[in-house]
């Protein structure tokens, strides 16, 4: 299996270099050359096989030629023995015909956990093999950063540092990136904003002596092998609702297009997806575009969905260049246009594009008031961004076809709008309940990129 870039102009790699590299040097996404099939007969077959198994049997066609069978068990084996429930990723039921998958049993209590336990083991065997180190860094705004430190911690392949910007990330998000022991998992508080961080993270990959020097590598979401192990419970999810016998759709709480994206991926390999449906906050370039075609720039407005508030979608790359025909000059020409603002995506594409998805906006009142509701009415306390997705999915599902909303958090990781909305505060899982008493390491550093560099280099000597 050969990935190329959505731009066309890069490389063509294996999955472990795709991985390796993230981004494309031509600026653009690696996505699949083909996209290898699943039969009705070999989804019929994963009904009531573990998480694990089912993993193995989606993920294998792409990754076959970079890992050999019982590097990719052992992968996924140690990848979600330290999730909270054997079933990894259980559903209950919200209404008739509506269901919620609950992807908030991982060590960080958000999805992001699914694709970061699985590429911390897969790098840790890819690096071994090659006899290297790299160095991840990383910038987040809470989660991603977290999920990276529990994923990465204690491998020895490699050292991780996370620039979050200090004083605005939840206590929750703050403490689980804080108190991990291990040496290799280094937590910076940096002055200023998410933006800052960004950027100072993005100078760091532009500055080619570090860079090279370090061997410095990013797991962010647009990194392809995410992508992918993300499509794993859109089967599990399905198979377990009766596909390949019934048709089912899926509700997708929506920020950088890595989560439905892999929807989209399980429906092109053959699982029966009638709509997929992408939820956004106000923070909804995604949803205007999908409704008049103009992907427009626009400031980020904070919400309560901290999780889910971006200016441009990064994984929504991926979604054009299928809907352009595989066109990657087409998609370089309009990220070209994204620099000075945005772009009309063409009739054709967007028709290609609403054949696949549909979209809703879920306001800041309404996603308090279905919190409410949803606890009093479905027995299910959401967080916001769970549920925004689960009123989108109760508004638009239809008696035929099950619908299935995604939640991404644990409503524990944001106690402050869950208890505002329902009057309760939740409490953490107890596996988790002593955080607020571990003790926590971090190091404030200021908004400067020579003093981070040296930080870095110093530390990764020692
Ligand atoms: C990252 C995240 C999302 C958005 O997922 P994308 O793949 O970026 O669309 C939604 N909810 C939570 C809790 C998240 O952490």
């Amino acid at each position: 299996m050969k990935y190329v870039s959505t731009r066309g102009n890069a490389p063509e790699l294996s999955f472990a270099d795709a991985m390796l590299t993230g981004l494309a040097r031509d600026g653009g996404l690696y996505v699949p050359a083909q996209i290898p099939t699943i039969s009705a007969d070999e989804i019929r077959a994963l009904q009531g096989l573990s998480y694990e198994e089912t993993a193995f049997r989606v993920m294998q066609p792409f990754v076959g030629e970079s890992f050999d069978d019982d590097e990719l068990r052992g992968c996924i084996e140690r990848a979600y023995a330290g999730f909270g429930h054997n079933a990894r990723a259980p559903m209950v039921q919200l209404a008739p015909n509506h269901f919620l998958l609950e992807l908030f049993h991982g060590p960080t209590l958000a999805f992001k956990d699914f694709a970061m336990q699985m590429i911390g083991q897969l790098f840790q065997v890819e690096l071994t093999k090659r006899q290297e180190r790299v160095t991840i860094v990383g910038a987040t705004s809470g989660d991603t950063g977290s999920a990276a430190i529990e994923a990465f911690k204690g491998l020895d392949a490699v050292d991780v540092f996370i620039l979050y910007p200090h004083g605005r990330v939840s206590e929750v998000q703050r403490r689980q990136m804080t108190t991990p022991p291990e040496s290799n998992v280094h937590a910076l508080a940096m002055d200023g904003h998410f933006d800052d961080c960004q950027a100072r993270l993005k100078d760091m990959f532009n500055h080619f002596e570090f860079r090279d020097g370090v061997k410095l590598a990013g797991v962010n979401s647009i990194n392809w092998a995410r992508v992918l192990v993300q499509v794993v419970y859109y089967f599990t999810a399905a198979a377990s609702l009766g596909a390949p016998d019934r048709k089912i759709s899926f509700t997708v709480p929506t920020g950088n297009f890595g989560d439905i994206f892999a929807g989209y991926i399980a429906k092109q390999m053959g699982l029966p997806i009638d709509r997929l449906i992408v939820a956004t906050n106000q923070n909804d370039i995604l949803h205007r575009c999908l409704s008049t075609g103009a992907y427009q720039k626009g400031e980020v407005a904070p919400s309560i969905s901290p999780s889910m508030d971006i200016q441009v979608s990064s994984n929504f790359e991926r979604a054009l260049y299928f809907a352009y025909d595989r066109d990657g000059t087409a998609v370089a020409q309009l990220m070209d246009e994204l620099g000075n603002g945005g772009f009309d995506v063409s009739q054709g594409a967007l028709q290609a594009l609403r054949e696949h998805f549909d979209s809703g906006r879920v306001s800041e009142e309404e996603t308090l008031e279905f919190i409410a509701e949803a606890n009093a009415t479905m027995g299910e306390l959401l967080c916001p961004h769970s549920a925004i997705a689960a009123k989108i999915g109760e508004e638009t599902r239809d008696p035929s076809t099950p619908m299935i909303s995604l939640a991404t958090a644990h409503p524990a990781k944001f106690p402050d709008a869950v208890e505002k909305a329902s009057g309760i505060r939740p409490p953490l899982p107890n596996r988790m309940a002593d955080l607020y008493e571990r003790s926590e390491r971090v190091t404030q550093v200021p908004n400067d990129l020579t003093a981070l560099e040296t930080l870095i280099q110093e530390r990764i000597a020692t």
